[in-house]
């Protein structure tokens, strides 16, 4: 059965091309609502609750460029504005939260190649494999950084 509704989900960094590309591909081939997903991590989260600091002003000017990017992103694509999702959390219990609240049968995300410490800690894309009730798609993306 063909894909209805893919939702790509996008770290707006080097890979986001190559992972985007081949979610606009999917979602052509199979004639599928393409949505695109980035996630803001906050900054209390980042740095810990130990920072007795205000992080309001930073986060809203990352919440903007974020957004700009995103509609950059989207329009190349021709998403419209409903399909564009920009919400505030972890990434790796964000993405399979919001694939779910659009019913999307199948995410794409980006996935590297991991050694050392990191093969510990694991990735967002394990996380992402781990919450998700629909398929699930890593797109190798060593090539593209
Ligand atoms: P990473 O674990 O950081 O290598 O990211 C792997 C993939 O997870 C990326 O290629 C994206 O598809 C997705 N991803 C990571 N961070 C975010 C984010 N903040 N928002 C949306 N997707 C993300």
């Amino acid at each position: 059965m063909p894909y209805q509704n893919i939702l790509v989900a996008v770290d707006l960094g080097a890979t986001t091309e190559t992972v985007t590309r081949r979610a606009a591909s999917l979602a052509n081939q199979n004639n599928a609502l393409l949505h695109v997903l980035h996630v803001i991590e906050p900054l209390a989260i980042t740095y810990g609750g130990d920072i007795p600091m205000d992080f309001s002003a930073i986060q809203e000017e990352i919440q903007g460029q974020a957004k700009q990017q995103l509609d950059k992103l989207c329009s190349a694509l021709s998403v419209p504005e409903s399909n564009r999702h920009l919400v505030t959390g972890r990434p790796e219990s964000e993405i399979p939260t919001r694939a779910k609240a659009v019913a999307c049968d199948l995410i794409v995300v980006g996935t590297h190649a991991r050694w050392g410490l990191s093969l510990l800690l694991g990735s967002t894309t394990d996380g992402v494999m781990h919450g998700a009730e629909c398929d699930v798609l890593a797109v190798k993306v060593d090539a593209a950084t």
